[in-house]
């Protein structure tokens, strides 16, 4: 089969672009890749590690030739790096990115770039690294990659995106982004909301000390660290352009924690039991669908990373 695109630019050159450069190099051998990164230092660390055929110097000439674009910056950036582009893109290009929400990037692709072709997507992989050596080629292996059209997409644009990312060894999903926005604010923002409160809570704490925290991490606090460690750009960036959404899922949090807090109260472990019970399926299903490794440190020795 031939290759979806013949010149693919990334535009951010931090975990997920370097990811995506590496990648099509692997996977897609004969596919030109060429990047572009605001900040210079990134843009020379990536030169200096082979990541891409061509790092240009502008935007809109990393972007001079391309038939797919995919833009890997924060998800508040979106436009700005859209507008620096746009005078280098060709007619017929398509344009992606991989921001971790949709709705808000959606709208601000096409007002920023109008006339052009652009198709969404959400590589639900990640790792809580940042930056041109977090990436990898093969990050995005065995994991979701969700494509949120617009709902004039044109059908052989969408098929070209599918085949991209299945050859990056994705499997791929599409959904309008409203609900993209609002499956992945409970099943990737609001855990990274919890972690970043309780590492907040533990390290303001006064009667134990950061120390003793730090000592006895193992105990299920090291977990939400390894979340709590993401990148605070990014999950800024997160929490404000999936506000509604987030919003919702953490007053239905809210409600259920405070059921746990009053069975806690009233001695109820009937109630506690059956909770904990009903959980612990549902990390059996996840290792059921390839999506975790069962192995009792959750496999973190290898990449194995949660968005
Ligand atoms: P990252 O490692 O911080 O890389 C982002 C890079 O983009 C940085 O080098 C940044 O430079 C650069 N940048 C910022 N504004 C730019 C602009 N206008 N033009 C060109 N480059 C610009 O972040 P990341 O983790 O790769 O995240 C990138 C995107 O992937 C985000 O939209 C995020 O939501 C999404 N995503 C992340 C994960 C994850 O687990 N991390 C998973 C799936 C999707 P500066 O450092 O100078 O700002």
């Amino acid at each position: 089969m031939s290759a979806p695109f013949h010149h693919v630019a990334v535009i951010g050159l931090g975990l997920l672009g370097s990811s995506v450069a590496h990648a099509v190099h692997a996977s897609l051998p004969g596919t030109r890749v060429t990047g572009f990164d605001a900040e210079p230092t990134v843009r020379e660390r990536a030169r200096v590690i082979g990541m891409a055929d061509t790092i240009a110097d502008t935007a809109a000439q990393a972007v001079t030739g391309a038939d797919l674009v995919v833009l890997c910056v924060p998800v508040g950036a979106m436009a700005d790096a859209a507008h620096a582009m746009a005078p280098g893109l060709a007619p017929g290009v398509v344009i992606s990115d991989v921001g971790s929400s949709k709705a808000s990037v959606g709208a601000a692709l096409a007002a920023a770039l109008p006339g052009h072709r652009v198709i969404p997507a959400h590589p639900v992989a990640g790792t809580e690294q940042s930056g041109p050596d977090a990436g990898f080629a093969t990050l995005f292996r065995n994991r979701w990659c969700i494509l949120t059209p617009p709902a004039d997409a044109d059908p052989a644009d969408l098929a070209r995106m599918v085949a991209f990312w299945e050859a990056l060894g994705a499997r791929v999903e599409t959904m309008d982004a409203e609900h993209h926005d609002l499956v992945l604010a409970v099943t990737s923002h609001l855990p990274h909301l919890i972690a970043y409160t309780i590492v907040g809570t533990a390290s303001d704490l006064e009667r134990v000390t950061q120390s003793e925290v730090i000592k006895f991490s193992a105990g299920g606090f090291r977990d939400f660290t390894r979340i709590a460690a993401s990148d605070p750009t990014m999950w800024r960036d997160v929490f404000l352009t999936n506000r509604d959404a987030v919003l919702d899922m953490l007053g239905r949090f809210s409600r259920d924690l405070a059921e746990l807090e009053t069975a806690i109260r009233a001695d109820d472990g009937a109630t506690l039991f059956d909770h904990f019970t009903r959980t612990r399926a549902i990390r059996r299903s996840i290792i059921e669908m390839g999506q975790d490794d069962a192995r009792p440190d959750f496999g973190r020795g290898d990449h194995v990373g949660a968005e």
